[in-house]
């Protein structure tokens, strides 16, 4: 039982920090918003018109959840060395 438990841990523990380089690798995911196309939303009527995409700011991309934990694990082993 105990050596399952750990396994298990072993493999959430790798799983995040695969996941955490990743994010440092690759900090930018694309906009999940439907109707966004590399951050400007066309109206439906008028196609040459378009909008900021609110939720990326335009942009089409947005920080994922990942890559502010990397920064602040960055910035806390920082503090930690100085
Ligand atoms: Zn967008």
């Amino acid at each position: 039982m105990t050596t399952l438990a750990l396994l298990v841990a072993l493999g959430i523990l790798g799983y995040t920090a695969f996941y955490i380089l990743n994010c440092a690798y690759n900090p930018w995911g694309v906009c999940k918003r439907p109707r966004c196309r590399s951050g400007r939303i066309y109206s439906r009527i008028f196609t040459k018109t378009f909008r900021e995409c609110p939720r990326c700011n335009g942009t089409g991309r947005r920080v994922r959840v990942g890559r502010r934990i990397y920064e602040y694990l960055r910035s806390e082993h920082k503090a930690g060395t100085k």
